[in-house]
This record gives C-alpha cells, structure tokens and sequence, in this order.
C-alpha cells in the first residue's frame, strides 16, 4: 500500500467517525427533545383527564356540606346546641377540609405552567447536544477540506525539482559537462553541483 492510499483511507476513517458521531449526537439530542415533549403532553393530558374527576368531587362534597348545614339547622332549632349538633359541626369541619384540598388540586390542574418548567431542561440540553454535534461535524468536515486543498510540502519540492528546467553544467569535480540529476548531482561523478 503506497502512501496515498494510505492518507486517503485514513481519511475516509476520520470521515466515518465524524459521521457516526453526529449522527449519534442528533439521535440523543432528538431523544432529549422527545422525551421533554412527550413529558409535556402527559401533564397536559393528565390534567385534562384529572380536571372532570376532580369537579364532580367538588360537587359531591358541597352537597354533602349543604344537606349537613340543614341538618344543623334543624337539630339546633329541635335540640339547641346538643351532642348531635356538635357530631354534625365535626363532619361540616372535615368536609370543609376536603373540599379546600380538592379546590387546590383542582387549580393545580388549571395551572401546568410550573409542572410543565420541569421539561426545559429537556430540551436546553436536547438543544444543546444538537448544536454542538452540528458544530463539531461542521469543523471536523472544513478542517478535512482544507486538509485535502492544502498541497503536500514534500510532493511540491519533489514536483518544482521535476520542473526545473535542465541546463547543462560543468561539474567542479570532474569537470565534465553534466545535466545535474533531481538531486543537483553529477551524473558521471556524483559530486555536488554549487
Ligand atoms: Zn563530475
């Protein structure tokens, strides 16, 4: 294998490791991005299938509440304030509790906008993968063209010894007229010509 062959397949390898980086760059980047969207879309659509639940409940529980305040009433107006009346003012308490706690749930399904900050990262660092992947392969790409555009030193001085015109010398050692070789060597005795 001669030395080009050899430059053009390590090449051909640095070209394919690029790619391969990339492409596994965009594919955890997207994944990333993915994961933040599907994540997003299930807050969404828990909160959409929570929200009815929830509003039933609360009218469940202010009924409760309502038919308990007549029952109060009534127990009051037959019994004034009585055993029973107190046992009624301590389910009217517990139900009141529920009914503060299913409201704030209920708002937390109105307001996703801290739920849904949770996902940002997933997509900053999603984002970021991408831009650095692109980036990484752009510069990997251009180094490698300006790398193949940029003429080999040694092939230059070789080609520019080729092209020098041949003129015919008389060599200080022997003190023949030569055509000094690419080496600018006498091609009867070998000594150095200047
Ligand atoms: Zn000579």
């Amino acid at each position: 294998m001669n030395e080009q062959s050899l430059d053009k397949k390590k090449k051909t390898v640095t070209k394919k490791r690029a790619v391969i980086t990339m492409i596994v760059g965009l594919i955890i980047g997207l994944a990333l991005i993915t994961a933040g969207i599907i994540r997003t879309n299930a807050i969404e659509r828990n909160a959409a299938a929570d929200k009815p639940v929830l509003a039933a409940e609360l009218a469940a529980l202010a009924d409760q509440e309502f038919d308990l305040e007549k029952q109060q009433r009534d127990s009051f107006l037959e019994n004034g304030f009585s055993d029973e009346y107190y046992e009624i003012a301590r389910q009217l308490e517990q139900i009141g509790e529920e009914i503060r706690d299913v409201k704030s749930q209920l708002r937390n399904t109105e307001n996703l906008t801290f739920e849904k900050s949770k996902s940002i990262p997933f997509f900053v660092f999603g984002g970021f993968i991408i831009f650095l992947t692109i980036l990484g392969s752009l510069s990997a790409f251009a180094a490698a063209k300006v790398r193949s555009a940029m003429p080999d030193p040694l092939e230059t001085m070789k080609q520019a010894r080729a092209d020098a015109p041949k003129v015919a010398r008389t060599c200080p050692k022997c003190g023949a007229t030569t055509l000094p070789d690419a080496n600018g060597r006498c091609e009867y005795c070998g000594g150095a010509i200047q």
